[in-house]
């Protein structure tokens, strides 16, 4: 679903990404581990075209993204096509940044109304299901002040899977929270991945990464430095800087 080949970052001199290659199969759960500021929030920010990249490819569903080709060169893609390659990514980030001055409900229709042009009703319906879907159907008409970190995240969660993407990014979905309200927010997610949504999660979250992804991988440095099945990660690689970050967890 998702094909990362040899992508290269740099902000300035300092190069971020340093040849990245990666796949995730479709209802894949990949979890993304690593030292703070090893790339992987820019990783992801280039998976969802947010951060545009210096090099290599990232093809998502056999699609070039934010690139189209000229003339045998690389030229940036026009902001169409940008837009319909990324339709089908949705990402939730560490906060949560709901519109204060609407309703759970109106965050969720905000983007079916003004992006894929639903009218009201239609749009509302679609908010409330995915509200259920996150537990919060009772809470549709409650303003962000009144919700708990927990639940504005499960609200910015139901509005990335209302616009139906096909895979879901996840960047520290669970770090600015509060330790009690982890569990509800992890729990909606394992929930998400049963239901086979395909997922990329970084996380420092070690427990939600060994028993709910297909695949780990450590990034360190710009760079893929281990990656394998929780098993293989987390108890038999034998790599020094991993071993070292691991030590902080387990
Ligand atoms: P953390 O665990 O702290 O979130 P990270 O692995 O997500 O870290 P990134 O946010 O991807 O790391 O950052 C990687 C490197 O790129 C860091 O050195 C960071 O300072 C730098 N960086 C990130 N965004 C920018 C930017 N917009 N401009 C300049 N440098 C940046
Ligand atoms: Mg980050």
């Amino acid at each position: 679903l998702i094909q990362v080949r040899g992508l290269r970052k740099h902000y300035g001199d300092v190069e971020v990404l340093r040849g990245v290659d990666l796949d995730i199969g479709k209802s894949e759960v990949v979890c993304i581990i690593g030292p703070s500021g090893s790339g992987k929030s820019t990783l992801l920010r280039c998976l969802a075209f947010l951060e545009e990249y210096d090099a290599g490819d990232v093809l998502i569903e056999g699609e070039l993204l934010g690139y189209a080709t000229r003339n045998g060169k690389r030229v940036k893609a026009s902001h169409a096509q940008i837009n319909h390659a990324r339709r089908n990514v949705g990402m939730v980030f560490q906060q949560f940044n709901l519109w204060p001055h609407m309703t759970a409900a109106g965050n969720v229709m905000e983007a079916l109304q003004r992006v894929r042009g639903r009218s009201r009703d239609e749009a509302r319906r679609t908010a409330l299901a995915m509200l259920d879907r996150v537990g919060l159907a009772a809470r549709a008409d409650a303003y962000p002040a009144k919700l708990s970190g927990g639940q504005q995240q499960r609200v910015a969660i139901a509005r990335a899977l209302a616009m139906e993407p096909h895979i879901m990014l996840f960047d520290e979905p669970t770090s600015a929270l509060d330790p009690e309200l982890v569990g509800e927010v992890l729990q909606v997610m394992k929930q998400l991945a049963r239901d086979g949504m395909t997922m990329a999660v970084v996380t420092h979250e070690m427990g939600f990464a060994a028993q709910v992804a297909d695949k780990v991988v450590f990034i360190d440095e710009g760079r893929i430095a281990v990656q394998g099945s929780p098993h293989d990660v987390f108890h038999d690689a034998d790599h020094p800087r991993l071993r070292q970050f691991l030590q902080n967890y387990f």
